[in-house]
């Protein structure tokens, strides 16, 4: 039977293929009984579950012997959770309950480590209860492998593309959606503006949050629409509905590729005025997107995703690598590389098994807080940033600054960093520009020692607003009152261009803002000349941007700034967009 869900609208476009369902929270697998004559083949599946993980850690450890500057402690890793792969209490005791309760593989996987978690919850000595997250991580491994073999994608028809469906989706599972070719995904939680969502966005595929029981209604491969602009997911659609949606994604698709004609014209306003169109990243592999709708370089690299889905931390070679092909792809373009920014719902599995529990992790030790508290893989960074600025035009950008004492001690530990090479003889730029992200309400109304201390600005629309109206970016249940379009969001963004500019500091905006074609001439009217943004988003900025006056736009959008009613306020902004 047909059934239509309603969620968030996280991510645009229409995607119609077969449902992928998948399970992210290790204990949330499902449970199914076995016939008697399928034991067997049960207990083969996780034998070679456990023969392909032991191949990964065993690539691995060569893979980290060969990699220079990976940390010595790495092949140490591999080798516990190769031990705990081995143990019986995880490679046999699973096998006893699959042949006693005729139980799926991964459910008695599931139980056993539940029952092993428990024991060393008990333990007093700090570092063996430590060794809980090692095992969690190997079990994790095994029922990747598990649930991948389990997932039949083979009934896809030819036109029909995968959908994933899942209760809760990470950054980190969703930036893995680059390798695979996925159309588009649901899940039940999660905010239009979480990094998940952004992921989706960068992605371009289509993408609905907020579904709250999508994943408990739908079948494994059944039919899906999902009209990622409309917030729409139909379950089982009939052939009628599915006509129309066949009609009108390949409408959109010829739309899009009209834009594709803007890639060489100028991003010029009618008045004349330059604006810079820069893009958004997540990996270096992005590039390519960068190329296809020539971009006026990087205006964020999100660092934090290379140290995601992975078990150790990337060291400087390999991160000076990544940052350097980007430079190198990107000849006499600005490269802006932000430094990380984890935490939050940005986490590493290191975090995430040094499992300090944090009630409010948005509010907690993220970003520059996390590099400060950890200066030497902050000066690892620094130090791959800098010597990757010897190859073209890199700048720093450091998120999360609130205080003077924070810009200060990020300068007192650049400069270390700079010494460091120098006394090592290796090239880098010296006046590497170093910039900050204004995304903290306090930052925006106290930009002095920003405005003292760095070269350039950039506004991080997403948190600031999360903080300006206290409001979780990745809650669905407060998702109605994530307002980019609130008065005082729009004076904090407002001040922040208008203090730039006086003091002569370049401002761009990063934000989710910055991509979203309805709010370009309210940023032009700003005095916004510098937007940065995925590069889906691109060319229908440019096309904004081709289509407005500046210097209209500027008398407009100061009368839209001092209104206070937000009916009013929107009112104004859709006669400004008409115009
Ligand atoms: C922002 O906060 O607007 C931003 C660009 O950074 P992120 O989305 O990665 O937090
Ligand atoms: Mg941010």
């Amino acid at each position: 039977m047909s059934f239509v869900l309603h969620g968030l609208a996280v991510s645009p476009g229409i995607a119609i293929g077969r449902a992928s369902l998948i399970s992210h929270a290790t204990l949330e697998v499902a449970q199914y009984q076995v016939k008697e004559r399928d034991v067997e083949a049960e207990l083969t599946r996780f034998d070679a579950a456990l023969a392909t993980v032991r191949g990964e850690l065993d690539t691995l450890k060569v893979e980290a012997g060969a990699a220079l500057g990976a940390p010595a402690e790495l092949s140490a890793f591999v080798d516990l959770h190769a031990m705990i792969l081995t143990d019986p209490l995880l490679a046999e005791v699973p096998r006893q309950l699959i042949r006693e309760r005729r139980c799926n593989a991964e459910w008695a996987l599931v139980q056993q480590l539940e029952q092993i978690t428990e024991q060393f919850d008990e333990i007093e000595d700090a570092y063996l209860r430590e060794r809980k997250h090692d095992i969690i991580q190997v079990v994790e491994r095994v029922l990747k492998v598990l649930l991948g073999h389990r997932r039949k994608l083979g009934r896809r028809g030819r036109d029909e593309e995968i959908i994933i469906v899942a209760h809760d989706l990470s950054p980190a599972d969703t930036i893995q959606f680059k390798k695979l070719k996925i159309g588009g995904f649901v899940t039940d939680v999660g905010g239009a503006t979480s990094h998940t969502a952004i992921v989706a966005r960068s992605l371009a595929i289509p993408a609905v949050v907020g579904l709250h029981h999508a994943r408990g209604l739908i079948q494994e491969d059944e039919l899906l629409i999902l009209d990622g602009t409309r917030g729409v997911l139909i379950v089982a659609p009939d052939q009628r509905v599915l006509e129309e949606y066949r009609l009108r994604k390949s409408e959109l698709e010829l739309e899009r590729s009209k834009l594709k004609l803007l890639k060489t014209a100028h991003a010029v306003t009618l008045d004349g005025v330059e604006i810079e169109l820069a893009v958004n990243i997540e990996l270096p592999q992005d590039i390519d997107k960068v190329r296809e709708v020539d971009a006026d370089g990087v205006g964020l690299f999100r660092t934090e995703f290379l140290f995601m889905n992975r078990d150790d931390t990337p060291g400087e070679e390999e991160q000076f690598e990544a940052y350097r092909s980007l430079v190198k792809a990107l000849p006499g373009k600005p490269v802006t590389i932000r430094s990380l920014d984890l935490g939050a719902d940005k986490v590493s599995r290191g975090m995430r098994a040094a499992a300090r529990i944090e009630t409010n992790p948005a509010l907690g030790r993220r970003a520059i807080r996390y590099c400060l508290a950890e200066p030497q893989l902050f000066l690892v960074q620094l130090r791959a940033i800098l010597r990757a600025s010897h190859y073209g035009r890199v700048r720093l950008l450091v998120p999360m600054l609130a205080h003077a004492h924070e810009i200060e001690q990020t300068l007192v530990m650049l400069s270390l960093a700079k010494a460091q090479l120098s006394e090592a003889k290796v090239k880098f730029d010296e006046r590497i520009e170093v910039g900050g992200m204004i995304e903290i309400p306090a930052a925006a109304l106290a930009l002095g020692p920003f405005l003292k201390h760095l070269d350039f600005l950039s506004i991080g629309t997403n948190d600031l607003i999360q903080y300006a109206l206290a409001i979780d970016r990745t809650d669905e249940s407060v998702a109605y009152l994530y307002d980019p379009l609130h008065p005082a969001v729009l004076r904090l963004i407002a001040m922040t261009i208008a203090a730039g500019r006086r003091a002569g500091l370049p401002v761009a905006v990063c934000g989710e803002m910055a991509g979203d074609p309805s709010l370009t001439r309210l940023l032009l009217g700003m005095g916004l000349t510098q937007f940065s943004m995925h590069p889906a988003q691109l060319l229908e900025i440019k096309q904004q941007v081709m289509k407005s006056d500046y210097s209209l736009l500027r008398g407009r959008v100061a009368r839209l700034l001092r209104q206070d009613e937000p009916g009013r306020l929107l009112e104004m902004l859709l006669k400004i967009n008409a115009a």
